[in-house]
């Protein structure tokens, strides 16, 4: 994607769950239902393999159904894709909560660590890292402190709430 204010919050949601390539196909299939996969892969000048790889993406997200008919000169099926957004607020709920317990993950390893670094803040080791390193810095060879943290959990505990805020 070249343009990335262009991305709107559900393409963002998709592109974290799939990556960006997705993209160019969700935006097409937004637009009209029932486009069939050459059509698909022209658009968005890819082979048809690689289009139908990542049609299949969004369909293990439940983002796209599909039909499918029999192409009478040529005997094989074609198949025509269609975007379901409905899922997406199902699966929007799922990354919120994936990432709240991350978070969460987070600062309780914030709390119940020491951790240390240098002056120059190469690396941050836990505890146990630090002593297998007798507390030089593996980077630079420097004595490690250790370190307050106590910033970084206020941080994170306000990033936290706002998440759980959101009505998102
Ligand atoms: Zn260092």
């Amino acid at each position: 994607m070249k343009n990335k204010a262009k991305i709107d919050s559900d393409e963002k949601i998709i592109a974290e769950l799939t990556g960006e390539k997705v993209l160019e196909i969700v935006k097409i299939l937004k637009k009209k239902k029932n486009i069939s996969e050459f059509r698909l892969a022209e658009l968005i000048k890819k082979d048809v393999n690689e289009t139908r790889n990542l049609l299949y993406q969004l369909y293990h997200l439940n983002l796209v159904s599909f039909t499918r008919k029999k192409d009478k000169e040529k005997g094989w099926y074609i198949y025509y894709w269609t975007f379901m957004p409905r899922n997406l607020s199902f699966i929007k709920k799922k990354v919120k909560q994936k990432k709240i317990e991350k978070l969460r993950e987070q600062i309780k390893s914030e709390k119940n660590n020491y951790w240390f670094c240098c002056d120059d803040k190469c690396v941050r080791l836990d505890i146990e890292q630090a002593t297998t390193y007798d507390y030089r810095c593996p980077e630079c060879g420097k004595i490690m402190q250790q370190e307050d943290n106590s910033e970084r959990i206020k941080k994170l505990e306000a990033e936290l709430k706002e998440l759980q805020k959101s009505k998102k």
